[in-house]
This record gives C-alpha cells, sequence and structure tokens, in this order.
C-alpha cells in the first residue's frame, strides 16, 4: 500500500525551541513518578539517594541544578521530585521575574519544604540573582524599605525549601549561583531503545495503535528527545489515521516523517542547511557559530541549543576552539565526496 502525503500540511517545525501548541498536551504525557520515568539511570539513581535520605531526616531537599538540552525531561523530573518528596511545587522562569521583588514575592509565599522549579535559571538578572543567594544558604532575604536616608534593610526568615534550576547552558551560571547548588544533574540525550519505550508508554496513553517497529522508527528519528518523540508521534498518528488503517507501522512513519522531512538519522531541513553551509560557504569549517547563524537565517541560541548537541553526538559536527567543523561523517551523509585534505590528517587531529 502506497500513502499519499499531502505537503506543507504542517507549518510548525517539529524542532522547534519554542513550545508548539500541540505541547499544550503534554501534561497528560508527563511520567508521575521516578519509576514511570525512562531512561536517565545514573540522575535517577543519585536523586532516589538524596530523595530518601532527606526524607529520612525530615529536611527539604538540598537544591538541584538539572542541566540538558531542551525537551529531556527536567521540568517532569522536578515535578516527580516534588511528588516522591511530598510537597507543592511552584515553577516559573528566569526570563519571568524581572524584578528583585517578583521573586521576594514568590519566596515569601513558599510553604515549608516546597520547591521552587526555576526554567532556563542562566537568563535570570544580577538583581534577582543576588537576592538568591542568602535565600539558598541562610533561607533569608533581605528587603530594603523606604526611600533615600531613611531606607531601612530588613531581613525575612524563610521556609527552608528547595529551589530546582533547569537551564539548557550550565556554563553560563554565574559561579557564586553554581555553587550554591548541593546537587548537579546532567540530563543526556536518549537512546533509541529508551525513547521507543516512550514512544509505546505516550502511544498508550494517547489511545494510539502503534506497532514496535513504529514506535522504534520514530524513536530512532527523534533527536534523542522525548518532547520530539511525542511530537512526533502525534503528527504520524495523523497520517496513520488519515491516510493508513489507523496503526503506526515502520512503513507509515517511515512515509509520514518522509513527508514531514525528516531523515533516516531525524535531521531536519535546518541540520542539513547548517552542515551544507560550513562545507559549501567555508570549505568545511571553522566557523564561529554567530557566522553561521546568520549565514542560515537562525538564531545562534537555536543553533546551540537544539541543533548543535545532536549533530555532535552523531559525529557530524566538531567544536573546536576557532568554531565548528564538519566531519568525515557529515560529508558521507550528505552524500557528498570528503576532501582530499580529510584523508591526510585522522579526523581528531584535522581541526
Ligand atoms: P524540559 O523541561 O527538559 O524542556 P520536559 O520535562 O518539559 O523537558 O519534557 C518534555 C516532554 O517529554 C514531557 O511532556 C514528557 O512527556 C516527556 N518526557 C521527558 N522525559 C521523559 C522520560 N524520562 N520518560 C517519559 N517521558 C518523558
Amino acid at each position: 500500500m502506497s500513502i499519499d502525503f499531502g505537503t506543507d500540511i504542517y507549518e510548525e517545525p517539529i524542532v522547534a525551541k519554542t513550545f508548539l501548541s500541540e505541547d499544550a498536551q503534554e501534561g497528560s504525557l508527563r511520567p508521575k513518578t521516578l519509576s514511570e520515568y525512562i531512561g536517565q539511570e545514573k540522575a535517577k539513581g543519585n536523586l532516589a539517594v538524596f530523595i530518601a535520605a532527606a526524607k529520612k531526616r525530615g529536611e527539604s531537599l538540598d537544591h538541584v541544578l538539572l542541566h540538558g538540552p531542551p525537551g529531556l525531561g527536567k521540568t517532569t523530573l522536578a515535578g516527580i521530585i516534588a511528588q516522591e518528596m511530598g510537597v507543592n511545587i511552584r515553577i516559573t522562569s528566569g526570563p519571568a521575574i524581572e524584578k528583585a521583588g517578583d521573586l521576594a514575592a514568590l519566596l515569601t509565599n513558599l510553604s515549608e519544604g516546597d520547591i521552587l522549579f526555576v526554567d532556563e535559571i542562566h537568563r535570570l538578572n544580577r538583581s534577582v540573582e543576588e537576592i538568591l543567594y542568602p535565600a539558598m544558604e541562610d533561607y533569608a532575604i533581605d528587603i530594603i524599605v523606604g526611600k533615600g536616608p531613611s531606607a531601612n534593610s530588613i531581613r525575612l526568615d524563610l521556609p527552608h525549601f528547595t529551589l530546582i534550576g533547569a537551564t539548557t547552558r550550565a556554563g553560563q551560571l554565574s559561579a557564586p549561583l553554581r555553587d550554591r547548588f548541593g546537587v548537579t544533574l546532567r540530563l543526556e540525550l536518549y537512546t533509541p531503545q529508551e525513547l521507543s519505550k516512550i514512544v509505546t508508554r505516550s502511544a498508550s496513553i494517547l489511545n494510539v495503535d502503534i506497532d514496535p517497529t513504529g514506535a522504534l522508527e520514530i524513536a530512532r528519528r527523534s533527536r534523542g528527545t522525548p518532547r520530539i518523540a511525542n511530537r512526533m508521534l502525534r503528527r504520524v498518528r495523523d497520517f496513520a489515521d488519515v491516510r493508513a488503517d489507523g496503526v503506526i507501522t515502520k512503513k507509515v512513519a517511515d512515509e509520514a516523517l518522509r513527508a514531514l522531512e525528516i531523515d533516516d538519522l531525524g535531521l531536519d531541513p535546518i541540520d542539513h542547511r547548517m552542515m551544507h553551509a560550513i562545507i559549501e560557504n567555508y570549505g568545511g569549517g571553522p566557523v564561529g557559530i554567530e557566522t553561521l547563524a546568520a549565514t542560515i537565517g537562525e538564531e545562534a541560541v537555536t543553533l546551540l541549543d537544539v541543533y548543535e548537541p545532536y549533530l555532535m553526538q552523531l559525529g557530524f559536527l566538531q567544536r573546536t576552539p576557532r568554531g565548528r567543523c564538519v566531519t568525515r561523517k557529515a560529508y558521507e551523509h550528505l552524500g557528498l565526496s570528503v576532501p582530499k585534505s580529510m584523508d591526510e590528517v585522522p579526523e581528531q587531529l584535522s581541526l
């Protein structure tokens, strides 16, 4: 059976950094307990110990920093920590806290043991960040009351709360803030086997008929990222419903993803443009990320957070002090002839 897929049905890219309308349903797909949370065994194992120890001592959990590319499960994990600790969680983000007063209001409204989750914590502004230091360390904040010579500083005690910070770039966090986290967990890209379990679990929640080969095909092409796997599942389901008999098989997944311009490895047109630009405009590299972003008309942060990690994991891209370079593997994947210069020098020295 061949399936006739129309084109341009969807305008939003699957590999978007931004929140898509379809992600609004994400909540129902979020695992609620550590045992439901698939993969990330190292982070999960450590967390289980820290949670058990804090509960045994009857204390709040130490502040936790979660870092890794978008869509890997940082927000989900924060929710699970709250659930496992039996406390409330307040969710906010670095850019949403504009003034020191906003953070003070959030902190003073917490109850003992509560979790404050700050997404994109590397984007907190300095004056807000400075309030966080005593809050994290001494569970207190200093508030200035009044103006001019009559201004007074009052110290307010806070409940023992846990700050969970999430960031796509731990390197951008200031050292004083980074040092105040007792626990730092790095989330890794998922393996196709783990993603296949995630897709199968999501399919059963969404009542989607999928066979194991279909789940693995989606998993293989979702760039190690559960959010992308779930997005792909929804879109492939639409194709399966409309153009096939409702069941997602490998063939249906393959044809749907090809129609959505996702290649065999999960690379989309932006990945291709990135690699072609490095090869065609910059002789394979090195080229700086800002220059590259301007060349292909994308934002540098999107390339950094969303595109680079996966291309690097595939071994298609290398980050060097002088910029980005493509590797022999990238030429081969794109079906281009590998330049002679790459034959002369072993790959790791070809920077
Ligand atoms: P982040 O905060 O890192 O951007 P999220 O926590 O919002 O990522 O995760 C995105 C989606 O991926 C969630 O809706 C959830 O359904 C799914 N997800 C993430 N991690 C897992 C996991 N380990 N197991 C199952 N589903 C997951």
